[in-house]
């Protein structure tokens, strides 16, 4: 048997799970806020062309507009001025789109602290336990964010100081860039970097750091707690923009099931 017809077969036989990480997209996405004098996104919008009707008596359909960076999406380098060299979301190799996937769980932190960062440290930790990061591989940084997607407020986290949701520290997204074999990190927040980051040093260093390096970011990702701490596939499937910075994305784990 070829490896694709064991895939093939595990996916008949349930011994291979898909996941779904993304969250449903539609006008009551949560959405980025940026303060003034910055430009804001749209959200999503669907306008409907026929519905089996006069404009079109056996078919629906509809146009859509909004940003890249809205919903579960993924990040270009280009998308950050220190990738501003780099690939747009419309030249990414698509062997760089599917690959294993660890899973840190800091939900019980992020519960505790909304501003809490994730560590070298905490990922040495992980590693210690579960071995090395994967080659070609994505770092899902778990937080249970996911359970505030529906809720535009909660989602953002902002009292008068701003946002407050986790991230990753300065040191730990340049050593995450610089020197591990990941192409990208996966967030269930509304950005990679944490609510507080525009007062980091550097700031957004995730954004600066991974994009900079030509990875990538996944961020607004549901269902991590279903997700093994090791062992998961990550396919990512942003659309194919040209010259486009990110794009709304379907991103999907394939999981072991014994
Ligand atoms: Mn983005």
């Amino acid at each position: 048997m070829t490896a694709l017809d064991s895939l093939v077969d595990a996916l008949a036989h349930g011994s291979v799970a898909v996941v779904d990480l993304t969250l449903p997209l539609s006008e009551r996405t949560p959405l980025l806020q940026l303060p003034e004098p910055f430009a804001n996104t749209p959200g999503f919008q669907l306008r409907e062309l026929s519905a089996y009707d006069d404009r079109g008596p056996a078919w629906y359909w509809n146009a859509f507009t909004g940003g890249e960076h809205v919903g579960t999406h993924f990040d270009a380098p280009v998308h950050w001025i220190t990738g501003r060299d780099g690939e747009d979301v419309s030249q990414v190799p698509p062997s760089r789109l599917i690959g294993p996937a660890v899973v840190i769980d800091k939900s019980t932190e992020a519960a505790a602290d909304p501003d809490y960062l994730l560590t070298v440290a905490d990922v040495e930790a992980f590693t210690a336990q579960h071995g090395p990061l994967p080659d070609g591989g994505w770092l899902l940084y778990r937080t249970g964010w996911d359970a505030r997607a529906d809720d535009q407020q909660a989602f953002l986290n902002a009292d008068e100081t701003g946002p407050h949701t986790p991230g990753f520290d300065p040191e730990c997204a340049r050593w995450l860039a610089d020197d591990t074999p990941l192409v990208g990190v996966g967030v269930e927040t509304v950005g990679t970097d944490a609510g507080t980051a525009h007062s980091f040093e550097p700031a957004f260093p995730c954004h600066s750091f991974m994009l900079g390096a030509g990875k990538y970011g996944l961020t607004q990702l549901a269902n991590l707690a279903q997700l093994p701490p090791t062992g998961a596939v990550l396919v990512a499937a942003p659309l194919r923009i040209v010259r486009g910075s990110g794009s709304p994305a379907r991103v999907l784990a394939l999981v072991g099931r014994s």
